[in-house]
């Protein structure tokens, strides 16, 4: 029995977790693995009900879980995602893109993962006002630096595709924090002869990911980066919808959509749930290389096929050019898996 913590978040938040309950019990109920879940409160409706956008139950209960899920949270993500990640040391942002047939993508041969650093750089939200002028901190570390490029090369290895590893960086003008996070990169490399390592800077990461997405295997890059360049790479394999997302630790995980909240969709029904329920499927990879569960992978697998096998079939939601609710496609999961 696995504990799940789940967040269900604002805007599309609470839709995507119905869509992911549904799923949970399905597994449940059809194959040898049973899921415990806990709803919880974080984001701007806890914020309104208790006062604080991540309550102490909340810490507390996801603390007592063997994973995380969570939807997106609105205005208050800051005070809850960047707090979770620092406070359970969840170091690396996993957010794969992949081409998939009879998706609206600018592309169909791309296969790549941007690794993520989760902890440091502009996002730890290290800001102040300094008479009229406002002030942020940039700290990169050389610990976190080489963990995260660690992290990138198993990664490479793992997935046994291209072998190769990009370090995305702007050192030729942050010459001091992306100079250190460069040269942890290239000290990191040393241990992996297998595998071929290169540099990009992040201007040009941006521009190839348009003009030759299908050279990229694994990009490793600081925390603001990856967040810009996961939006942009979701976007060439077919849009935000069926974009996931993993924060992995040591010993925890998190997983969530990439997107945010999408205020402007809440409520009508019609956001596509894949993400979340790719992000579940993110989590039982995880779930079955920790415990050694050959059924996680089992579920996993069948879990990502049923969606793209049903996407595949004309089944969607509007974002990737169908005419599926969420219930409705959601529905359709249920039933094939
Ligand atoms: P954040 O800054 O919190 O990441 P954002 O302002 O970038 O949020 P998102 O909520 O990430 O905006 O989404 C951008 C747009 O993409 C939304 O307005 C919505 O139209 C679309 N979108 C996002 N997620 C989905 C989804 N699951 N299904 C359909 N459309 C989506």
């Amino acid at each position: 029995m696995y504990k799940i913590a789940l967040i269900t978040g604002d805007g599309i938040g609470p839709e995507l977790s119905e869509a992911a309950m549904s799923v949970l019990n399905t597994i449940s109920d059809n194959f040898d693995i049973k899921f415990n879940v806990t709803k919880l409160l974080a984001g701007d409706s806890a914020l309104k009900e208790t006062g604080k956008a991540l309550p102490d139950e909340t810490i507390a209960s996801i603390k007592k879980s063997d994973a995380c899920l969570k939807a997106p949270v609105g205005e208050s993500a800051a005070d809850v995602i960047v707090v979770l990640r620092r406070m359970l040391d969840l170091y690396a942002n996993i957010r794969p893109a992949k081409s998939y047939p009879h998706m609206p993508s600018l592309r169909n041969d791309i296969d790549m993962v941007i690794v993520r650093e989760n902890t440091e750089d502009l996002y730890a939200g290290n800001e102040f006002s300094l008479g009229n002028s406002a002030v942020a901190l940039r700290i990169i570390s050389e610990s976190a630096s080489k963990k995260i490029a660690k992290y990138a090369f198993e990664t490479a290895i793992q997935r046994n595709l291209m072998r190769k590893v990009t370090c995305v960086h702007k050192s030729n003008v942050m010459r001091i924090t992306d100079g250190l996070f460069v040269k942890s990169c290239i000290d990191v490399s040393k241990n992996y002869p297998g595998i071929t390592f290169e540099q990009m800077y992040v201007d040009a990461c941006a521009m190839n990911l348009i003009r030759q997405p299908e050279k990229f295997d694994v990009i490793v890059t600081t925390n603001l980066f990856g967040d810009i360049l996961s939006d942009e790479s979701s976007q060439v394999v077919g849009g935000l919808g069926m974009a996931p997302a993993a924060n992995i630790g040591d010993n925890f995980a998190l997983f969530e959509p990439v997107h945010g909240a999408a205020f402007d969709i809440a409520g009508k029904n019609i956001a596509n749930p894949s993400s979340f329920l790719l992000s579940i499927k993110m989590m039982l990879d995880w779930l079955g290389k920790k415990h050694n569960d050959k059924q996680c992978f089992v579920v996993s697998k069948k879990l990502e096929s049923t969606i793209f096998d049903l996407v595949k079939t004309g089944v969607k939601t509007k974002d990737i050019g169908g005419n599926k609710s969420t219930s409705e496609f959601t529905k359709e999961i249920t039933i094939r898996l």
